[in-house]
């Protein structure tokens, strides 16, 4: 499922209204009845049934119509939520196209805020766009993993709802990771702003190295990284998907280190473990492609000298705190989840996101009656900014 460029456009202020009172009301309910909707909404009630009958056409909500009338957000309705907000900032201008699906993303190209002074500059020839930017969501559930451990049952039985839940978890991650990084003078693109699922950075005019067959000199690019695992561990911090998908290099052969949702602590009673696969995969790469063998691998407690503990840092830090409060329990196992999964074979590899989540709740439809379930399994909504989106 792509997301139309045009129709956040054409989605009005009344639109948008009711996508986020759909939202609030997820909040406690599974599907929101329509009369929760009209009144978050505070609409007419002719109004709020042609909108939330465009809204369903446009498969930005899912109905539910067992027990009572409701409506549940779809991703593609969190989508256009997310996009709204980063509208409203100046840091989006125009949706694009997508350019990249991961197993658990969704990658857009579009265009970013542009200065006032450069308005009426054409875009570089060749460009789509004046200021490329990629917007990134996390698409948590998407794909079925089959965890190494058994105690992952948090992820278990999720409702399709609670789903959004932890993308936005995933993301604001990512992006807490990306900014210190980037702070640090790590190689990462620019972290430009992070709302719900979805986070906005600059766009690497770049290829992925899983797709470079010749480099002009491997040995450097191989020292290159390594210095970055072995920086990253000084940082207290080991990336933990640290493969060929995740590098990209520029024509100049200048990396960039992307995707960062399953980055942990060196302080993780199994971070040597992954510290060594971050480094072998590497290695693996570089004889596989180029012929060249590297050996060593550093023991993070005796070659490591750790100067400062970001893990620490970003957990305390405001941005984290504002939209986490104390309560770290989810964005401490989300790394969990994205470091020991293990794919399971792709029935349906292209399979559509929105049905998949569709199908789901058809299927839960069945076994039950919906209920008021508790917060932390659903959708977490910010409250303060939500009501100041209903009002503006
Ligand atoms: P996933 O978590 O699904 O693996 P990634 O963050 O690795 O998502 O991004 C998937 C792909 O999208 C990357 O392999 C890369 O090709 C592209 N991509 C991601 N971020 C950027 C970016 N900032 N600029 C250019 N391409 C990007
Ligand atoms: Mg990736």
């Amino acid at each position: 499922m792509k997301l139309d460029p045009d129709l956040i456009h054409y989605l009005t202020k009344e639109h948008f209204r009711v996508l986020t009172a759909i939202e609030m009301g997820m909040k406690n309910h599974e599907y929101v009845p329509v009369p929760l909707i009209e009144s978050l909404a505070a609409l007419k009630r002719s109004n709020t049934y042609k909108i939330i009958q465009l809204l369903l056409k446009h498969k930005l909500v899912m109905h539910y119509n067992k027990s009572y009338d409701g409506y549940a957000l779809t991703y593609m309705g969190y989508d256009y939520l997310a996009l709204k907000a980063f509208m409203k900032r100046g840091t989006l201008t125009r949706v694009g196209i997508k350019i990249g699906v991961g197993k658990e993303s969704d990658i857009y190209l579009c265009e970013g805020g542009v200065k006032e002074e450069d308005k009426d500059e054409e875009p570089v020839k060749g460009e789509r766009f004046k200021n490329p930017v990629v917007v990134k969501f996390a698409r948590l559930g998407r794909t079925s993993f089959r965890t190494v451990k058994n105690n992952r049952d948090y992820l278990k039985g999720r409702s399709a709802q609670s789903w959004l839940y932890l993308s936005r978890i995933a993301s604001l991650k990512e992006f807490a990771f990306m900014k210190a990084l980037y702070n640090k003078n790590f190689p990462t693109p620019v972290p430009i702003d992070s709302n719900r699922h979805g986070i906005v950075m600059s766009f690497i005019d770049a290829y992925p190295m899983s797709q470079i067959k010749e480099l002009e000199n491997p040995k450097k690019v191989y020292a290159e990284l390594l210095e970055q695992v072995i920086r990253l561990a000084e940082y207290g911090l080991v990336h933990g998907d640290f493969n060929e998908f995740n590098l990209l290099l520029d024509e100049d052969e200048k990396i960039t280190i992307i995707d960062f949702p399953q980055m942990t602590s060196t302080n993780h009673p199994q971070a040597q473990f992954y510290f060594e696969r971050d480094v072998k995969c590497l290695q693996d790469f570089f004889m596989k492609r180029f012929g060249l063998k590297f050996e060593g691998i550093p023991i993070l407690e005796q070659d490591i000298e750790k100067k400062e503990d970001l893990d620490k840092e970003i957990k305390a830090s405001g941005f984290v705190k504002e939209e986490l409060g104390d309560d770290l329990k989810e964005f401490d196992q989300i790394h969990e989840h994205f470091l020991n999964k293990e794919e399971v074979e792709d029935e349906e590899s292209e399979s559509d996101d929105e049905e998949d989540i569709e199908e789901e709740s058809k299927q839960e439809d069945e076994e039950k009656v919906p209920k008021l379930i508790n917060n932390n399994t659903t959708v977490d909504v910010n409250e303060e900014e939500t009501k100041e989106e209903i009002i503006n």
